[in-house]
């Protein structure tokens, strides 16, 4: 049983074999298109919240190593919407599927689907607890783009009260010596009980302008309007922040700008052609680390 319920299963040597991995991935799509390893495999992609990219790439990343994909991508329709567990949902599922990647609004659901599972769960994203995977590909990205992690200064800008790729990252830079900065508006800030988890310090600021001209990478959050009990609250806070031509020229010339996606603003349109987004290699790169990652649990 392989489960990926939390970042906090990846160790140094496990992060290392997985970039390797993934960097194979990227060579074999790019020579071959794919192989066969995961021939007559299938997996169940259950969605309790709208996805794009994880969903996508995970079923991608199936097909591209020969499997297959059953795919609720809005469990409305499917027996969610009858009263059906997510228990019994994930029992039925197994049935068909040899793991089940799984996203849910609730933290630690995850858990609960391992907790019956008989076969391998996969946390596309529990509420506002991690993402795992999200924070894998986000790795691969920042080694990929700069050549190391190591030494990197690095600043999160949003909402990282509920943004779950931050918690996850914070939580798999621990095993580097990186130096982590972290912005956002005022009551959303990076929880404490993610920032626990982290040997490094998180300092905060009020402003970009305070870290911007140190930052190697920048990674930016949406305000996860979801989250918000008020919808005046959220009003309140979105369109604080977006980074513009005027932020990048601030920036080092080597500097990355990442996302996990989607934008809802906070990175303006003019950004993309500067040769510093990184955000269209990190979804790419989803791609080769959710291949490696299938390949871990079922091959
Ligand atoms: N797609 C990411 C997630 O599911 C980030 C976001 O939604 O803002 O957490």
């Amino acid at each position: 049983m392989k489960h990926i319920l939390s970042v906090d299963q990846f160790d140094k040597a496990a992060l290392e074999t997985l970039f390797q991995s993934a960097a194979k991935m990227k060579q074999l799509v790019e020579t071959k298109g794919g192989s066969d390893i995961l021939k007559h495999r299938v997996s169940a992609n259950v969605f309790y919240e709208p996805s794009t990219r994880t969903s996508s790439s995970f079923e991608a990343a199936m097909y591209r190593l020969g499997g297959n994909t059953i795919s609720i991508n809005d469990v409305q329709y499917s027996s969610v919407a009858k009263g059906e567990t997510l228990e019994d949902t994930i029992r039925s599922l197994e049935q068909y599927a040899d793991c089940i990647i799984l996203r849910h609004p609730e933290v630690g659901a995850a858990q609960r689907a391992a907790d019956v599972a008989s076969v391998p769960i996969i946390n596309a994203g529990d509420g506002i607890g991690e993402h795992p995977t999200q924070a894998l590909l986000d790795l691969f990205t920042i080694y990929s783009e700069k050549g190391t992690i190591d030494g990197l200064t690095i600043t999160l800008v949003g909402d990282l009260k509920h943004g779950r790729t931050v918690h996850s990252l914070v939580r798999l830079l621990r095993h580097y010596d990186v130096t982590i900065h972290t912005v956002s508006p005022l009551n959303l800030s990076f929880p404490k009980e993610h920032a626990k988890k982290s040997t490094h310090p998180l300092t905060a600021h009020e402003s970009l302008d305070d870290i911007i001209r140190n930052t190697d990478v920048l990674y930016v959050t949406r305000v996860q309007k979801e989250r918000f009990a008020k919808p005046s609250d959220y009003d309140k806070i979105q369109g604080s922040y977006v980074i513009t031509n005027n932020t990048l020229a601030d920036m080092k010339t080597d500097a990355i700008i990442m996302h996990p996606l989607p934008r809802v603003g906070e990175i303006a349109f003019e950004v993309d052609s500067d040769p510093r987004a990184a955000y269209f290699h990190q979804m790419r790169n989803g791609l080769f680390v959710r291949m490696a990652l299938l390949a871990q649990v079922l091959a």
